[in-house]
């Protein structure tokens, strides 16, 4: 029999389960405030639950475990882990520091939610090594719960804002991601902010619909990168299943029913996508959408020469032209750099050490 695994389910399926081990309702809450609140990495941790119950749960429950294989950290105090899931596979996520004021200091931390990604965009390391599987909703939580166990052994700040920007296609897991959203977000479990919680799309188009009926208050992000179809189609292969017409049907579609701002994701690269028609085209495709543009200088992946960063000059001409157009735009602030910061580099390096790419 597959074991249940704990840290995927929220308060409805533990209620469930102590009914089947015919144990009272209280018990499942106090399940959940392990799990979900204080982390535990082991079921005999859980000692208010009794002797009997407890060897019950360790026969038929077990906890997702990550493994850290390494951690990698970078000058500005970012730092990438890349963690071993139970089945072998690796996943890579991304803690980043931001500091300055004391009231704008903020740990954010960039998960993934599948090991891999079917989408194949060209510029994309993740994107490059092909698809392996979806992650459980515990596996996407445990993520942050492992590294809030590491931030707190050093007593830093808890983990305040998620970004879903790792590894994969978070609408191509959809049910998965939300799961984990919610208990994220759980006032029972880790109390992350809704708002603070970011899931970035390359644009399913029927799964944007689909988001847009959970009307959550989380940031929707969606990767853009081109301003027109012929350019989007060739970096981006989803572009040619749904074309920026139909993106930009469901985007307005989405803030309707949200009212929320969307924010869209630009890759500035050399010579291909930051010149003046550009910002005209964009200028265009944007018109009418309560929106903010992320200028990312793009992020050199190795094996992918082609794609080079502009200088910070021309990134910076870029973004004044987009907001002399009108459009609000900035440039996304660079993070670990000097460690490969674009989710997938570091996966694919471990793989090739292990011979296994
Ligand atoms: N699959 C989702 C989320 C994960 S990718 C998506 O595509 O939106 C997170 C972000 O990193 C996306 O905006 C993606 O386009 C961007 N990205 C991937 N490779 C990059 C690179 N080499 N340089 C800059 N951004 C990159
Ligand atoms: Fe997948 Fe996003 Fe990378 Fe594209 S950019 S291959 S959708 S992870």
């Amino acid at each position: 029999m597959e074991k249940y695994d704990l840290r995927s389910m929220d308060l409805a399926e533990m209620t469930e389960l102590m009914g089947q081990l015919r144990q009272p309702a209280f018990r499942a809450k106090q399940l959940f405030g392990w799990v979900h609140e204080k982390q535990a990495a082991q079921i005999g941790q859980m000692r208010n639950l009794g002797k009997a119950l407890l060897a019950q749960l360790e026969a038929q429950c077990q906890l997702t475990a990550l493994q850290l294989e390494r951690r990698q950290c970078a000058q500005d105090g970012t730092e990438k882990f890349l963690f071993r899931l139970a089945d072998g596979n690796y996943i890579e996520c991304v803690l980043m520091r931001y500091r300055g004021d004391l009231s704008k200091q903020r740990n954010t931390l960039c998960i993934s939610s599948q090991v891999g990604c079917a989408m194949g965009c060209t510029f994309c390391a993740t994107g490059q090594s092909g698809f392996v599987r979806n992650l459980t909703a515990g596996e996407i939580l445990s993520q942050v719960y492992e590294v809030n166990g590491l931030l707190a052994a050093e007593q830093d700040l808890s983990i305040g804002n998620v970004v879903f920007m790792g590894m994969g296609e978070p609408l191509l897991n959809l049910d998965n991601v939300l799961k984990s959203i919610r208990l994220l977000n759980d006032p029972q479990g880790q109390q992350i902010g809704i708002r603070r919680i970011t899931v970035s799309t390359c644009g399913v188009v029927p799964r944007l619909y689909q988001l847009a009926e959970e009307k959550l208050d989380i940031v929707l992000a969606v990767s853009l990168h081109a301003p027109n179809d012929a350019q989007r189609s060739s970096v981006m292969p989803v572009n040619r299943q749904y074309p920026l017409a139909q993106l930009m049907e469901a985007c307005h579609v989405y803030q309707k029913r949200t009212g929320k701002r969307i924010s869209f994701e630009y890759a500035l690269i050399a010579g291909f996508n930051d010149q003046r028609e550009h910002v005209q085209q964009l200028k265009q495709l944007l018109k009418g959408l309560d929106c903010h543009l992320n200028i990312i200088p793009v992020n050199p992946v190795a094996n992918i020469a082609q794609f080079q960063r502009p200088d910070r000059k021309q990134v910076a001409a870029f973004v004044k032209a987009l907001q002399q157009a009108g459009l609000k735009a900035s440039v996304r602030e660079e993070k670990g750099t000097d460690i490969d910061g674009a989710c997938g580099q570091l996966r694919g390096k471990v793989l090739k050490q292990n011979g296994e790419l």
